[in-house]
């Protein structure tokens, strides 16, 4: 009886393991394909209070002064495919010392001047994932 019930058990156990290394794979599949798939965006969306400012490539290095109105001004840089803010004027400065972004739905916020910088993909021919 003893050894019928070690012997349900170890049954038991390598199924588990199956289980496990099936969800591994899973796992491992899945984290490549959003590896692949959703690293790096290819583009910043810039907007201020909610409306559109302006869409820049991350393959470009520019530097943009995004006028906020009232004389506030957020000073983008892209640069080597990573986007920061070089400066601002808002009395905190958390957007300027937010580390560069460049993975897709990455984002830099500006609270005091409403100014928010997100990483997206453009690439409208592959319809994005959600999980
Ligand atoms: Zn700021």
């Amino acid at each position: 009886m003893i050894n019928m019930k070690i012997d349900s058990t170890k049954k038991h156990n390598r199924n588990d393991i199956i289980f496990i290394v099936a969800l591994l794979l899973i796992a491992t599949f899945g984290a490549l394909y959003l590896f692949v798939f959703r690293d790096g965006g290819n583009t910043v969306k810039v907007t201020v209070d909610g409306k559109t400012y302006g869409v820049y490539s991350l393959n470009e290095n520019i530097t943009e002064d995004i006028h906020t109105g009232n004389g506030n001004l957020n000073r983008l840089v892209i640069r080597d495919g990573k986007a920061y803010m070089e400066t601002a004027t808002c009395p905190d400065g958390i957007c300027v010392s937010h580390k560069p972004i460049f993975r897709d739905g990455e984002s830099i916020v500006c609270l005091p001047n409403k100014v928010v910088v997100t990483v997206t993909t453009t690439d409208t021919d592959s319809p994005d994932v959600v999980i």
